[in-house]
């Protein structure tokens, strides 16, 4: 249900009126937006309480909503959410582009690699410290020390970081590291994880699970934001298809789906997306295109040697730069933004392996 308030309410009528739904045993979710204030309400409440709020001084309607989320959708929240992380806007019509290895290797390595990131334009350091893979025998990440070294390039190189979270227990010490928590498409489900990320403000990309609905998807948004914690962006990765030719399906009209369905950032992987690298500029432009807030794009100084498999679909610099250079034409004829800061294409003719 959600209570849709007049146009210039005042704070103090809103707060009678969350006390009034807060003493029926259910939760209270106020979101302010540029024309009225909506608030939702978590919780099966007696039917009495709508007819109750409807009569109160500043309400002007009170709605059922019928989806089975509730804070992720448009009804709750007409507004695109807009998550400032350090003045780099996400969301809206701000076009953002997380760059980097699928894993961090070393601090040379991440080092020269958010170097490259950095001067092709990008805003976010990609690199993943702890990584969920299919055999328990593959290389598993390096672990907390790879937190410290993808922190130390971020910084010094000026950009924002993100890494992925897999366990409960790791969220704190992730947050105190990275600036945006990963749940990887493996995890979609895990609630406990899901619950966890609900109880920081650290922004959360979250994965579509690979065989995951766009409903499903909502819901697993919805346990983070319930649990307290609004900032959440999610991320369209490719599903498991019949088609063996690429990794997976990039799934493209679940971008404007999911932003017609939900007020949430939507970014665009299309490095697990397809999982070859010629594939990955075509799909960042039909991505741009289809509306994405984003790209999260996997770029590696030495792919062939990477340390996951994940080389294939890795961009060389050279190429990364290229990619961006051209989002930045085709974004203001999309909608969209690119504030980059870049430097010419003479910063790519050579890199560290
Ligand atoms: C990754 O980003 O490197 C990754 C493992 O992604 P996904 O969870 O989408 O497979
Ligand atoms: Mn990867």
């Amino acid at each position: 249900m959600i209570v849709i308030t007049e146009p210039n309410i005042t704070d103090e009528r809103i707060k009678e009126i969350t006390i009034h739904i807060e003493k029926a045993g259910v939760q209270a979710h106020v979101s302010r937006g540029t024309d009225r204030t909506v608030i939702g309400i978590i919780g099966s409440a007696a039917p009495t309480l709508a007819e109750h709020l409807r009569q109160m001084k500043g309400v002007e309607n009170v709605i059922k909503i019928s989806k089975s989320y509730k804070l992720a959708s448009r009804d709750f929240h007409p507004d695109d959410t807009i998550i400032d992380i350090k003045g780099v806007k996400i969301g809206g019509d701000n076009l953002v582009i997380m760059g980097g290895p699928c894993a961090v290797e070393s601090p040379e390595q991440i080092d020269e690699i958010a170097r490259l990131v950095k001067a092709a334009g990008g805003q976010v350091l990609r690199g993943g410290a702890f990584k969920p893979r299919t055999g328990p025998y593959s290389f598993q990440g390096v672990g907390v020390e790879g937190l410290a070294m993808m922190t130390e390039a971020g910084k010094k190189h000026g950009l924002l970081t993100i890494t992925e979270v897999m366990t409960p227990e790791y969220v704190d010490i992730c947050s105190e590291y990275a600036d945006i928590l990963q749940v990887g498409t493996r995890n979609m489900q895990n609630f406990d994880l899901l619950r966890k990320l609900g109880t920081v403000q650290t922004p959360v990309l979250l994965k579509r699970g690979f065989s995951s609905t766009y409903d499903e998807f909502l819901n697993a948004a919805e346990y983070i934001l319930a649990g307290g914690n609004p900032n959440v962006m999610l991320c369209e990765r490719g599903i498991r298809t019949f088609e063996a030719y690429t990794r997976n399906t990039l799934d493209l009209a679940a971008i404007p789906v999911l932003q017609s369905l939900s007020h949430l950032p939507v970014i665009s992987d299309p490095s697990h997306g397809t999982g070859r690298r010629e594939l990955v500029e075509p799909m960042s432009k039909a991505s741009l295109a289809a509306g994405a807030n984003g790209m999260i794009i996997e770029m590696h100084t030495d792919p062939d040697n990477s340390m996951t498999g994940d080389g294939v679909q890795s961009l060389f610099p050279d190429q990364f730069a290229k990619l961006l250079r051209e989002l930045e034409q085709l974004a203001p004829l999309l909608g969209k933004q690119f504030n980059t800061e870049k430097q010419p294409p003479s910063a790519f003719v050579e890199w560290k392996k």
